[in-house]
């Protein structure tokens, strides 16, 4: 990324997902230019035009347009929020057959415009999608993010600041491994402010307990399913940790958020992505942070690396 240059966005997919990072983009204004790319072109337009009406409310001004592939030559960031809706009685291979089928549709065009900058996914299965995005761009996995774990993180921190009263800012603690069931939250790893959350319990005099953790951990993993029986679907959650990542890149932070990352030896895996916490930077992925996890969360998160690995497997990947 150049500095002192305009900063790009191009968004692919202005479904909910999409969207609802568009506007949480537009009202932080974190970026100069956002080009949104949707099979559906029409749909496309239309979101620009809304957009685009906002801008007089807007903190900042913007150029917003609704763009081809060719015009990703000079973004910064390309994020993919496009994907296809699994259909009745359809499998979960099959739908990732046809979910790879799309993004080989974008992928491609998107390498051929030029584009040098860096890919933040965000469609499901979102660790399975990023490593095929790391295979069709043969981009570096530095320059290939997965938004991973990250709403499930800031789902864990939301119902951890509410169960011990305290802002989810001052909560650190990290749910990692497949975005989906498989996931873990290694509570070993998990703060209040400074103090452990082991300890904050133990000297709670029974104001908190081990058991009301284990439903915390209950409803983060369950969370988009409640939500989807509610509204059917997920979407500000979502587009809001996809600024947060954007803000890191886009601002140098070296901020530890969990992404998707590609493991390369990290707890003796290979070749695949699963959620972990990494360092955002200008460069994309600076440094993954190995965690001292415990002998049960090591092998959990090894399992749900597995996993990951055998889906990947069934579609040639
Ligand atoms: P949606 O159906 O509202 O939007 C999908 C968009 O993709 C549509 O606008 C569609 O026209 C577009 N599209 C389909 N095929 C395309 C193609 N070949 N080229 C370009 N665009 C194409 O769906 P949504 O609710 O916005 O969800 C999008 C994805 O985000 C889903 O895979 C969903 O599971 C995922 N999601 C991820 C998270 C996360 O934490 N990573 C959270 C919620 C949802």
């Amino acid at each position: 990324m150049k500095k002192g240059v305009l900063k790009k966005i191009a968004l692919v997919g202005t479904g909910f997902v999409g969207m609802s990072f568009a506007y949480a983009l537009l009202n932080s204004g974190e970026c100069d230019q956002l080009l949104l790319i949707d099979i559906d072109k029409v749909k496309a337009i239309g979101e620009a035009m809304d957009l685009n009406h906002g801008l007089p409310f807007a903190k900042r001004n913007m150029l917003i347009y609704a763009g081809e592939y060719s015009d990703c030559h000079d973004a910064d960031i390309v994020v993919i929020a496009a994907g296809v809706a699994q259909k009745s009685g359809e499998s979960r291979i099959d739908l990732l057959k046809r979910n790879y089928d799309v993004f080989k549709s974008i992928i491609e065009p998107i390498i051929q415009s030029g584009f040098n900058g860096i890919f933040l996914v965000a469609t499901n299965p979102v660790d399975i999608m990023t490593k095929i995005t790391l295979e069709l761009s043969g981009f570096s996995p530095s320059h290939v993010i997965g938004s991973g774990t990250t709403l499930d993180t800031a789902r864990l921190r939301y119902l951890l600041g509410d169960y011990f009263s305290i802002d989810p800012r001052n909560v650190h603690a990290y749910v990692i491994g497949e975005h989906g069931d498989s996931e873990i939250i290694p509570w070993s790893q998990a703060y209040i402010t400074t103090k452990k959350v082991y300890d904050v319990i133990e000297s709670s005099k029974g104001r908190f307990s081990f058991e009301d953790l284990q439903k915390i951990s209950k409803r983060v993993t369950g969370a988009a399913q409640d939500i989807i029986k509610a509204k059917n679907a997920t979407y500000y959650g979502i587009g809001m940790a996809l600024v947060r990542i954007v803000r890191a890149i886009f601002g140098d932070e070296k901020s530890a958020l969990t992404v998707s990352i590609y493991l390369n030896g990290q707890y003796g895996i290979n070749n695949v992505y699963a959620g972990l916490p990494a360092i955002i930077g200008r460069n994309g992925i600076e440094d993954i942070i190995v965690l001292d996890l415990k002998e049960n969360e090591r092998t959990a998160f090894i399992n749900s690396c597995e996993f990951l690995k055998q889906t990947a497997k069934e579609i040639g990947f």
